[in-house]
């Protein structure tokens, strides 16, 4: 692509309809981009905000070129989206990020080896592909995880298992296709980077934000990161850059860390899109997350962006739109007191129906200090409890 995508004037395409799409397309359409997605789903929460919501499978020849005749560049939301078809796009449309890139992010195999021809450390492991390899699994995996090389996601699709029996049995259960056996990594903490990389080269990062799962699900965010040494943080901005470059990507790449107990820094996974934890750039930083994507697949100008607050972000899940005492009744949350706490910015994906451990939205937090980010977070927690 040479000249860059005017705002005002050009159509912008989404491959996949879910929260991060939406967000996606109220940033473009801030821009005043025409926006198109393409989802199966006909409540997509990015289709029903879109102006033009094509409804087909992600395979569907027709619906991709309808896709590709609307959009003058395409991206996309979902790292599950068939890198075959961002290549066919491609044949005709600017895609960012490229399918190639997609391909890798999508494999754990091919994700580690491109994480070591990155040069950026990440846990011993293993691919499992047959018995054989099962039996040949070094002691020093264990006790370790097993994850499904392709379509995990918020620790699905990942087992456990302390000895060799239990290996055995859990890539049973996954149904014996293909997986990675990492060793189990004493962890201290667990941080992500999102850069933003353009088809020049130039890139540019949020600061290290530093992330605390529950149930394998992404729960708090916090900037600045409160338990991250400035040399670990820019060993971490420096990795990232580096996995991005090394793939010539072009588009928003979210890199997962994790700081071990002794310290060192280790490269978990990544995600060829924004990520939940960089959620908080809608309201903490001067560009989002989704200005960003923007930007990098239009060719438009990637400015460093700037966190003008301490912020912390909570994410809603499902589980808060049912109270304990009536478990089969949804409910709304409170939001109205929760929007009386100073610095709250409310951010709901327009879901038709809440499921525990669903995300249905998240709570940005910003203050004039970290401390009292906090405190407000712990009065929304309680309030939504
Ligand atoms: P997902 O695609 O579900 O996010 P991850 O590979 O990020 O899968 O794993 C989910 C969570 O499991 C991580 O955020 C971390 O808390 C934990 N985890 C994953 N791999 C390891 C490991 N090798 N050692 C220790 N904890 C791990
Ligand atoms: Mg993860």
């Amino acid at each position: 692509m040479k000249a860059s995508l005017l705002p005002g004037e050009a159509s912008l395409g989404v491959m996949g309809g879910g929260q991060l799409g939406r967000m996606f397309v109220h940033a473009a359409q801030s821009l005043g981009f025409r926006t198109v997605v393409l989802d199966p789903d006909a409540d997509s929460p990015a289709g029903l905000v879109a102006h033009q919501h094509i409804r087909s499978d992600y395979l569907d020849v027709a619906g991709l070129t309808l896709l590709a005749q609307q959009c003058a560049a395409i991206t996309t939301e979902f790292e599950n989206v068939p890198a075959q078809a961002l290549e066919r796009l491609a044949q005709t449309r600017f895609v960012a990020p490229a399918g190639a890139a997609v391909a890798i992010c999508q494999d754990r195999v091919a994700e580690k080896a491109h994480f070591a021809a990155s040069a950026v450390a990440c846990a011993p492991y293993a691919v499992i592909v047959s018995e054989a390899d099962l039996l040949a699994v070094g002691d020093d995996l264990l006790p370790g995880i097993l994850k499904t090389a392709t379509l995990g996601y918020d620790g699905k699709g990942q087992v456990r298992v302390r000895s060799r029996a239990e290996l055995a049995a859990a890539w049973s259960e996954l149904k014996q296709v293909r997986c990675v056996l990492e060793q189990m990594l004493p962890l201290a903490l667990e941080i992500s980077v999102i850069s933003a990389r353009n088809a020049q080269g130039e890139i540019v990062q949020f600061p290290v934000q530093q992330n605390l799962h529950i149930d394998g699900i992404l729960a708090v965010t916090q900037v600045p990161a409160p338990g991250v040494s400035a040399a670990l943080q820019e060993q971490a901005l420096a990795s990232a850059a580096r996995i991005a470059a090394s793939m010539n990507y072009v588009g928003v790449l979210c890199v997962e860390f994790f700081i071990l107990q002794d310290g060192r820094l280790i490269v978990n996974e990544m995600a060829p899109r924004p990520h939940n934890s960089g959620h908080y750039t809608m309201n903490a930083c001067d560009l989002s997350q989704f200005d960003l994507q923007v930007r990098a697949m239009t060719g438009l100008p990637l400015v460093q962006p700037r966190l003008h607050s301490p912020t912390l972000m909570l994410n809603l899940l499902g589980d808060l739109w049912f109270s304990p005492a009536e478990p089969g009744v949804e409910r709304t949350p409170a939001w109205d007191q929760v929007l009386a706490l100073p610095g709250t910015h409310l951010h709901l994906y327009g879901k038709t129906s809440a499921r525990p451990g669903r995300k249905m939205g998240h709570l940005n937090i910003t203050a004039a200090s970290a401390e009292q980010a906090e405190s407000v977070a712990r009065q929304a927690a309680a309030l939504l409890g």
